[in-house]
């Protein structure tokens, strides 16, 4: 009676082995968009460089290692460091974004986002255009790159006091800084500060951006 219970838990272990077999030799190759092969692999966290594949689904990252599988594109690694992209925290390429929106010189230095409006200047707000109309302007045009954008101090400095801003601003002109600056600091950006060139001609002068946060 024992005997014969194990027998029929071989036969069912049996069965699940060749299920499991049949499984493994006639399910479809795995289908990536891309794969990197053999590539030195950094990946940012500090952690020694090691070699291998990397598979790509959609904009996601779905496997690293020894990758097997298919994809559409297949790029050759070898010789080649795979990392992730690079972050320029000092950039005026907001000013330029829009009519370059693939970014490409970016691109190719391996920039995947950069910080814009920095030094005190940022491409907006202007006479016609707050920083949110700018921001919606620069989403419906679709760059190829991640923009953290600042607004800039002396921009706003100088659309309220024009080109006599070497002196402190009067009561009204701080209220216009505030008005321009309240919706720029309220826009759903990714960093949602201020840029302040203090080493520029109006960026000292930054009486009435202090008051924002009450240490005027
Ligand atoms: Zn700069």
């Amino acid at each position: 009676m024992k005997l014969k219970k194990s027998k029929s838990t071989l036969s069912i272990a049996c069965i699940f082995f060749f299920f499991l077999l049949a499984i493994t030799f006639f399910s479809a190759p795995e289908k990536y968009d891309i794969i990197i092969k053999n590539t030195k692999i950094v990946d940012g966290t500090g952690k020694a460089a090691l070699r291998g594949d990397i598979a790509i689904k959609g904009e996601k990252i779905v496997a690293v290692g020894r990758v097997e599988g298919e994809a559409a594109t297949v790029i050759d690694g070898s010789g080649l460091v795979t990392c992730p992209g690079f972050i320029d925290p000092h950039s005026h390429a907001d000013l330029t974004i829009v009519k370059y929106p693939l970014a490409e010189n970016l691109i190719m230095q391996g920039i995947t986002t950069f910080l814009g409006g920095n030094c005190g200047g940022s491409a907006a707000p202007q006479k016609d255009l707050t920083f949110g109309e700018w921001l919606s302007k620069v989403e419906d045009e679709g760059i190829s790159i991640n923009y953290a954008p600042l607004v800039g101090h002396y921009t706003i400095r100088i659309l309220v006091m024009g080109h006599d801003y070497r002196r402190k601003a009067t009561p009204a002109e701080i209220e216009q800084t505030i008005y321009f600056i309240t919706p720029a600091m309220l826009a759903p950006m990714f960093t949602g500060g201020g840029g302040i060139g203090v080493v520029w001609m109006a960026g000292p002068l930054w009486n009435g951006c202090l008051r924002m946060s009450g240490t005027r």
